[in-house]
């Protein structure tokens, strides 16, 4: 099949790679030329793991093209996907003006006879694909393509760090839509990502558009109530790396998404949980579990910084800290609402130096604090002189660390980790001061 995906973010080029994987032709189109530049020469935008592979083969075989005219990608595509950002407006809810911008030209380029469907791919509120058929109506007013499009719903639910794997073996395909026309082709378009069983699911867009939220929503939700379980252990003397053992092995509870840590982020949770919200708000309904996950979060984001503080005696002014790992979570250089962030900030407002590392997001970070933090080379560059490391993402590389190393170059033998990496058993042996979340303080007499 010939595709067209507009928006060539994280979405759009992995949706865009793995069409073309499975034999459509698909070209890319975006707005920022010097994206489209780099993709068009072979050079690829993101880290994902397994991308670059399938990225350059199917580029070299012919199937993958990029382009920043939509008027090129569209003319002889079937379908036409909307990769889009939808970000948070003022008041929470998703800003649409990208994707209603982009159905108006779409208005403008559909011609009579010639049917393709138009499927949504971006995280919308629901009401967004009745607001796309009247943004392309109204822009191709008088030209008869009443009858030469459908609008789709199809959310994505790829996670970044293996956004290859989830769209070549999706767990489920939704796809939202009255059509039997688009219903075909799309069931024809998903049919070999779905071999082995797993279901495509056909709905109303209404729900389809809120089946995303919802999935986001209730993820948030697990994380949120653990990080307020943990919150109880350290009150308690629990240990929350049991309770989470204890109560995963029950498969209504299931075991993932069960780890504490400090917050949620990236570019989705935070935005769609807030979207989500604001949908509720508009309808007069008060979705009080979802105000609370978000007041968690914003609390659990700065979860360390009063244990660090507490530890230095309440103040940090001149302190350094090395902060091991940038990216909201690992395998990602996505640095969208990274916690890290949140505890740089706090430091720095505390009159205290940071030195980062972080395996792929030291060049994005480089772009949001140029030279107000440092950077290093490699883990332990970060560490001489340093009176703590902090740990805020799970990278596997920070899992199993040379602890003498770190011993011999940190100014004080003080950990704080963000994710739970280390058994407090070990640390408390080697004679760290070590503290996470949710479990007992390691401190040395
Ligand atoms: P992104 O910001 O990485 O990519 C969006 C791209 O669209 C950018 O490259 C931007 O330049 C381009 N763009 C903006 N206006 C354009 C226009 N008029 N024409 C062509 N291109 C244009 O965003 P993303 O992370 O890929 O997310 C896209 C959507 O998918 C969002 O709604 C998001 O919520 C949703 N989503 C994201 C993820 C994820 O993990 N990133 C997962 C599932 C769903």
């Amino acid at each position: 099949m010939k595709i067209a995906v507009i928006g060539t973010g994280y979405v759009g080029l992995v949706t865009g790679t793995c069409f073309a994987e499975t034999g459509n032709t698909v070209t890319c189109v975006d707005v920022d030329k010097t994206k489209i530049d780099k993709l068009s020469s072979g050079t690829i935008t993101i880290y994902e793991p397994g991308l670059e592979k399938i990225f350059l083969r199917n580029q070299k075989e012919g199937r993958l093209k990029f382009t920043q005219s939509i008027g090129d990608a569209v003319a002889d595509a079937q379908i036409i996907f909307l990769a889009l950002p939808t970000p948070p407006g003022e008041d929470g809810s998703a800003d649409l003006k990208y994707i209603l911008g982009v159905a108006s030209d779409l208005g403008k380029l559909l011609q009579p006879g010639n049917y393709k469907v138009i499927v949504d791919k971006s995280t919308v509120p629901v009401g967004t694909c009745d607001k796309v058929r009247s943004a392309i109506l109204n822009s191709g007013a008088g030209r008869n393509i009443e009858e030469s499009f459908d609008v789709v719903s199809n959310p994505e639910f790829l996670r970044e760090g293996v956004a290859v794997d989830d769209f070549m073996k999706p767990d489920r395909v939704v796809i939202g839509t009255s059509s039997e026309r688009a219903v075909k082709i799309m069931n024809d378009l998903y049919a070999p990502f779905v071999r082995q069983g797993n279901p495509v699911i056909f709905m109303d867009e209404h729900s389809a558009e809120l089946t995303k939220y919802a999935a986001n929503a209730f993820l948030a939700v697990k994380i949120s109530f653990m990080n307020e379980i943990a919150q109880m252990c350290e009150r308690l003397d629990a240990d929350v790396d049991m309770v989470r053992r204890g109560i995963g092995s029950d498969d209504r509870i299931g075991k993932r998404f069960l780890f504490p840590g400090i917050g949620y982020g990236g570019s989705c949770f935070p935005k769609d949980v807030k979207a989500l919200a604001k949908t509720a708000d508009d309808i007069n309904y008060d979705f009080q579990i979802l105000d609370a996950v978000m007041q968690v979060n914003e609390v659990q984001k700065m979860h360390l910084i009063p244990k660090i503080k507490s530890f230095f005696g309440g103040n940090l002014q001149g302190k350094r800290f090395a902060l091991w790992g940038l990216s909201f979570k690992p395998n990602t250089d996505d640095i969208r609402e990274a916690p890290a962030f949140y505890m740089i900030d706090a430091l720095l407002a505390e009159g205290a130096s940071v030195a980062a590392f972080d395996p792929e997001a030291i060049t994005n970070t480089k772009q949001v604090y140029g030279d107000k933090i440092s950077f290093s080379s490699d883990q332990y560059e970060a560490l001489p002189g340093a009176d703590a490391l902090i740990i805020a993402t799970e990278w596997n590389e920070f899992r199993t660390p040379d602890f003498d190393k770190i011993s011999s170059l940190l100014k004080t033998k003080a950990i704080f980790d963000g994710r739970n990496l280390f058994d407090p058993a070990q640390l408390k042996n080697a004679g760290f001061h070590y503290e996470s979340v949710g479990r007992k303080a390691v401190k040395q007499n």
